[in-house]
């Protein structure tokens, strides 16, 4: 019940399947347990001890997993980096994680060798390390690891704060993939496309993961729209996530008809809202409609809820009505009560998959648990079937003259407008409110839509309280590494 016993389980039962295909390899299982044997042995060698930090910097490829898999083995804690980071921002997460040193793809030596020379780290090459014939056994090692042992460091996305990191143990990790094969009946057949940053826990946990436990294969690559949909035509994957933004790109993609989307049965979203006119867009672009949406969180391991294809057409805009199978979810009041039908109210989750805790920050980790429950900081309410709706952050509530506002209602309202491609609205200083709402537009292509029609429009459907009073337009919205909108930057534009 390792992480890594899954692999070492999978080489076994499937030695020659393909597992691991990439721009540039493919692998079977064995393949991969064998050099990552090897690589933990090189890697202990030099000195990586139990419970050590290590960060990883790859893309999606077959090095990430050599990294991955070796330090587990080696019973050192992987801490995926998003390769879009900059230099000081990896400097930053690798003091604060404390770790002992870095694994990277050679095309990140430049950010790497700056780190090496502010502290002393362990900086592994890893196309050097793995492509020379290490003189090390490729048999599997014999530690004994704990499934209850710190498996994984995640980082949070950093969207309201700097980026914290959530520890996950064997067991809980091993929760989210078993949770997953549960929920979307994934079996070693599936074919895998995992184009999102896997330094994020959704693609790692929940879909690497859930397919890794069954023994599916794994389609690797960084999303480009093209490159997306030619890895489903081509590989005939049967299975995705993507963040809102990514299936958007992939829609307008200009050489889309060229593609066969029909082996696809399951494209999941998540991390953040999808706007409804954008689902409709893209479901009716794929000629597709095996949408699910996913809500969790880095600290829930991410499972939390899971809106089906058949429920998008009853509750369209909700993220499901009950936790995934080894989850619970509840909307709460602020004396700790279930909020009644249309009240809002925050969402908790407790569950299998919900992490240890932060790692040195102990402060934080309070404040996040209540009773085992963690406290999301979304605002939800439940219609009257119980489908679970999200309101917003609260920390993306604006106050303008002392009426709370929620930015999710007013965007959704904006992005109805037919020449209107995305809608982001904020909270901005104003001498006379306080506080007061500015909406940022990404128009569609060769529209001509100005201020005035956009506030007829939104007066007609919105109290007048709710109404922007400032516009921007602009050609595209900031994103973090995640493909999440960074609201602190929208409100600088
Ligand atoms: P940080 O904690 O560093 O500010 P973050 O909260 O964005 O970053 P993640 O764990 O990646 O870090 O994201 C979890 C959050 O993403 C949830 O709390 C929720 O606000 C949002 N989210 C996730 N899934 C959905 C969804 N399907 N719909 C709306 N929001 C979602």
């Amino acid at each position: 019940m390792t992480i890594h016993g899954f692999l070492e389980r999978n080489a076994r039962k499937f030695p020659t399947k393909e597992a691991f295909i990439s721009g540039t390899a493919r692998l079977t299982y064995s393949d991969m347990n064998a050099k990552a044997n090897q690589l933990a042995r090189l890697l202990i060698e030099n000195g990586v001890r139990k419970n050590e930090r290590m960060a990883i910097m790859s893309r999606n490829n077959e090095h990430f997993f050599y990294a991955y898999f070796a330090l587990l083995k080696a019973g050192a804690i992987p801490v995926p980096l998003n390769t879009r980071l900059k230099s000081t921002e990896v400097h930053s997460i690798l003091e604060r994680m404390d770790c002992r040193g870095i694994l990277y793809e050679q095309s990140f030596q430049s950010c790497v060798s700056q780190e090496a020379i502010v502290f002393p780290l362990l900086a592994v090459s890893l196309e050097h390390a793995v492509n020379q014939s290490l003189p090390f056994s490729s048999d599997n090692l014999n530690f004994s690891i704990d499934t209850n042992e710190i498996c994984e460091i995640m980082l949070t996305s950093g969207t309201t704060g700097l980026p914290k990191g959530v520890m996950l143990t064997h067991a809980q990790v091993a929760s989210v993939a078993m949770a997953i094969a549960v929920e979307f009946h994934l079996t070693h057949l599936d074919r895998i496309l995992s184009q999102m940053p896997l330094s994020h826990s959704a693609p790692l946990n929940c879909f690497f993961m859930g397919g890794l436990y069954c023994g599916a294969s794994h389609v690797l690559g960084d999303f480009t729209p093209q490159n997306f949909l030619q890895r489903i035509h081509q590989e005939k994957t049967t299975f995705t996530f993507a963040s809102p933004i990514a299936y958007l790109l992939a829609a307008k993609e200009p050489s889309l008809s060229n593609y066969d989307l029909s082996s696809m049965r399951v494209f999941a979203y998540g991390g953040g809202a999808m706007p409804l006119a954008s689902y409709h867009f893209v479901t009716k672009a794929f000629h597709n409609k095996n949408f699910y949406q996913v809500y969790g969180l880095t600290e829930a391991g991410p499972n939390g809820s899971l809106l089906r294809p058949e429920e998008h057409e009853q509750k369209p805009g909700s993220i499901g009505k009950t936790a995934v199978v080894n989850m619970e979810i509840k909307v709460i009041n602020e004396d700790g009560t279930e909020t009644a039908p249309g009240e809002y109210g925050e969402i908790i989750l407790a569950g299998d998959s919900v992490m240890s805790g932060y790692f040195n920050n102990e402060i934080a980790t309070e404040e996040i648990f209540r009773d085992g429950w963690i406290y999301t900081g979304d605002i939800a309410y439940r219609d009257e079937d119980g489908y679970l709706f999200i309101v917003d952050r609260k920390k993306d509530m604006i106050i303008p003259g002392g009426v709370n506002v929620y930015p999710r209602e007013i965007e959704e309202t904006l992005t109805k407008h037919p020449d209107v491609l995305q809608a982001c609205v904020v909270g901005v200083q104003d001498q006379e409110w306080g506080e007061t709402i500015k909406a940022v537009i990404v128009r569609k292509e060769d529209s001509v839509l100005s201020e005035t029609d956009l506030k007829n429009f939104v007066s007609g459907h919105l109290a007048a309280y709710k109404c922007p009073r400032v516009y921007s337009f602009v050609a595209e919205l900031p994103y973090n590494a995640n493909g999440k909108i960074v609201k602190q930057l929208v409100k600088e534009m």
